[in-house]
């Protein structure tokens, strides 16, 4: 990476047909600074020198797209994203690679539901292209921060919001992308620990027909009520029930469920099936395919919370795991619900849990080889 425009690989530098990818001479944090956060860097505290911003206006497109000094934004206070919400995002990592290269995990596919977020909220998609030559311009710049312990990555956020300044009810006008990128620590520095959840049967997290599909901003805030009810009860994740007959069971706030039945070479991984009110997650569509790679059944249809509690206790269910890009897989412990506590396979991680958890993360690490082609370097 060079921090002058005077870098010959032009191809690279257009965010869109038309659209140059400036990329901005920055100052760089000093190096000791930088090495003194990244020894702990925890989830989400900390930024990187950088980000990545593009504009968008209609009648103009997208325009003005740059690689900048991480910075405050300037938002007129009338910004409609701030009032409704106009406002979507994506989550994805890069990984240090054994060879010293870097590299993200599929970031076609959320450049792809980046586009999908944008279209339910009635925003500009950002081209699939362009999203990806963000992403990689980003990686490139601050290629010092991606941590190389074990376990540890660079998240990265990209983003788009509704900024024009207007009250009225319908889609801005003008609209920011940008990119953040946040080092991150080992999810589970003292070893994988079963989380516990409480099963909310007072609220939902999505309808039919709502925006459950979608990586909205909105989204979250109605979830956060909920989960200080679980964390008043001493649970540490929400697990959200269909809103039609609150009887199937969705997923978490943020992460999607498996179910592992039986044990062994013949264990099936059962997952809710993406009804149209589940995130269709990255991760669990990756494990469906390293599942069957190991030679596992997988089913994807609908599971009762009383399917889980009964094959929880009578055995037939044997683990249950959450799983998402921020912490890769998540074993589940105890439950609870106000129709009666139970506890998954023993309080301890399970064994195919565990496994699917190496092979994915051996995956991303670049321990092992990369079959599916799931890994992109950054040049
Ligand atoms: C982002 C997200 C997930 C996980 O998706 P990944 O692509 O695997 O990170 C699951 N559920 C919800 C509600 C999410 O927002």
């Amino acid at each position: 990476m060079t921090d002058t425009l005077a870098d010959s690989r032009t191809s690279s530098r257009m965010f869109t047909d038309g659209v140059p990818l400036v990329v901005e001479d920055v100052t760089r944090r000093p190096a000791a600074e930088r090495a003194g956060i990244l020894a702990d860097p925890g989830f989400g505290r900390h930024f990187t020198d950088h980000m990545f911003v593009a504009r968008y206006e209609v009648g103009r497109g997208w325009y003005d797209a740059r690689l900048t000094r991480y910075a405050p934004l300037q938002l007129d206070p009338g910004a409609a994203a701030l009032h409704y919400a106009q406002s979507i995002f994506e989550g994805l990592k890069a990984y240090a690679q054994p060879d010293g290269t870097v590299a993200t995990f599929r970031p076609e596919a959320n450049a792809a539901r980046f586009v999908r977020s944008a279209e339910r909220l009635a925003m500009p998609p950002v081209p699939e292209q362009a999203f990806l030559a963000g992403v990689d311009a980003l990686v490139d710049a601050d290629r010092d921060w991606v941590p190389t312990g074990p376990d540890q990555t660079l998240y990265l956020r990209p983003y788009q919001l509704a900024v024009e300044s207007f009250l009225g009810v319908r889609p801005a006008h003008e609209y920011l992308f940008l990119i953040i990128a946040s080092p991150a620590g080992a999810y589970f520095p003292r070893g994988v620990q079963p989380v516990s959840v409480y099963v909310s049967e007072d609220y939902v997290r999505a309808a039919p027909g709502g925006t459950g599909d979608v990586k909205c901003a909105g989204n979250y805030a109605a979830s956060l009520l909920p989960q200080q009810q679980a964390s008043a009860l001493g649970c540490d994740q929400v697990v959200y029930l269909d809103a039609v007959e609150k009887k199937y069971i969705e997923e978490l706030g943020g992460m999607n469920l498996f179910f592992v039945l039986g044990s062994g070479a013949d264990a099936e991984l059962v997952t809710p099936e993406l009804s149209g009110t589940l995130l269709p997650g990255i991760t669990r569509d990756s494990l469906i395919t390293l599942a069957r790679d190991m030679g596992h059944r997988v089913t994807e249809r609908k599971v009762t919370l009383d399917e889980w509690r009964s094959g929880v206790t009578d055995g037939v269910i044997t683990e249950t795991f959450a799983c998402g890009t921020a912490a890769v897989i998540t074993p589940l412990g105890e439950a609870k619900a106000r129709t009666g506590d139970f506890l998954v396979g023993a309080g301890v991680p399970g064994t195919l849990t565990m496994a699917l958890r190496e092979s994915l993360l051996d995956i991303q690490h670049g321990r092992v080889a990369d079959t599916h082609g799931w890994l992109h370097r950054i040049a």
